[in-house]
């Protein structure tokens, strides 16, 4: 019998790439939909403004939208709620007894709450109670390509330093999010808030957790991000140091051999190989993703800049790795070891 689960902000860019993703899960059920006040009350194929080109099973459409003060009878619940919402109400949940799994930034630096990502931190759910609410948070969704990239590396010649330049797509900004007089023929050198998440979230994800609180790993992390025109999918160019001496060899072979350990390597979302290095010249592209979903991050244009620092381009999807997909990958490994 499949887990029923319930999805929080499901009409906006990544609660349309749930409802995707969720059709035909073999482990989970969607059976509630739950938006702001303008959408609840509403049928979800009436409150909608579907932006994916298969259009959503049709019972999805016909579910009712709740409005978020209402408690979801599930579980499990996803969120992709805005941040200006989604703080109180996932907290609300979590102390109902809901195993919440969120996308949104609220709570992701708090001291006792996760960000992960399965492949390298997913064995921090084995401290979760099956009988009691808990929160885990996705990383932002640059950290997240950033982060699966360089750990790998680091676990080989330990990360000191990165730099990273982004370009990224936006969808990341939601819907409708900029104006298209803001972002057609542009290139817009600001993202509120977002190099700051990425500096902070890398070494938290990278940093231990003692039962009661996280140190995060000493790695200096900066940022510098850019919104480009480009509809899915965020390129990075990341300049990374590390303490031991390494060869662009075994940089690559550290990519190929990375990946999740057994059993989670059949999860459903789990991908083969979680970073795909691309060797042709001028590659990755984010056309790698138009209509295709990836859970891999794709690496390309490999350098050495000294015997200790690289240089590398980085592909990874954003509502899909940086969001919608990592969420589901989360929720399959919890399932797995009998936390839902
Ligand atoms: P979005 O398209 O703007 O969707 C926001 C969702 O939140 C909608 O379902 C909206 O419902 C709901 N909502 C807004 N205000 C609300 C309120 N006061 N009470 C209850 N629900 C409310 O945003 P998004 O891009 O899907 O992002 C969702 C979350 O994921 C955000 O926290 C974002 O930072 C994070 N995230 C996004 C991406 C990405 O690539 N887009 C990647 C990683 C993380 P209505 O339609 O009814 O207004």
């Amino acid at each position: 019998m499949k887990i029923d689960a319930a999805l929080l902000g499901a009409t906006g860019a990544v609660g349309q790439k749930f409802i995707q993703l969720l059709r035909g899960h073999p482990l989970f059920r969607l059976t509630e939909l739950f938006a702001s006040e303008r959408s609840a009350g509403k049928s979800y194929g009436e409150a909608v403004t579907w932006k994916l080109s298969a259009p959503p099973d049709p019972a999805i459409e016909a579910l009712p939208v709740f409005s978020c003060d209402q408690e979801p009878r599930a579980r499990l619940v996803f969120s992709a709620l805005d941040a200006s919402a989604a703080g109180p109400i996932e907290s609300r949940l979590v102390s109902l007894g809901h195993l919440v799994i969120s996308n949104a930034r609220n709570h992701r630096m708090d001291s006792d709450v996760p960000i992960m990502i399965p492949e390298i931190n997913g064995s921090l759910l084995n401290k979760v109670s099956p009988n009691k609410g808990a929160l885990i948070t996705n990383p932002n969704c640059s950290t997240a390509g950033l982060a699966l990239s360089l750990f790998p590396l680091h676990r080989a010649f330990i990360l000191q330093s990165v730099h990273t330049v982004t370009m990224q797509a936006f969808s990341g900004a939601g819907y409708p999010g900029l104006s298209a007089w803001d972002i057609v023929g542009n290139v817009i050198p600001f993202i509120d808030g977002e190099e700051e998440k990425i500096e902070q979230e890398l070494p938290k994800i990278f940093g231990r957790y003692n039962g009661k609180s996280f140190r995060p790993a000493p790695i200096s992390v900066t940022a510098s991000c850019n919104r480009v025109p480009v509809r899915e999918g965020h390129l990075l160019d990341v300049r990374a140091s590390f303490e031991k001496p390494f060869t662009l060899e075994k940089i690559r072979e550290e990519w190929a051999l990375f990946r999740s350990e057994a059993p989670y390597l059949t999860l459903p979302s789990s991908p083969g190989s979680p970073v795909i290095y691309i060797p042709t010249a001028d590659m990755p592209q984010p056309s790698l993703f138009h209509e295709k979903n990836s859970m891999s991050v794709y690496t390309g244009r490999l350098k050495a800049l000294s015997e200790k620092e690289i240089c590398f381009k980085a592909l990874v999807h954003n509502t899909v790795r940086g969001a919608a997909g990592n969420a589901l990958l989360i929720a399959e490994r919890a399932a797995l070891i009998g936390l839902l």
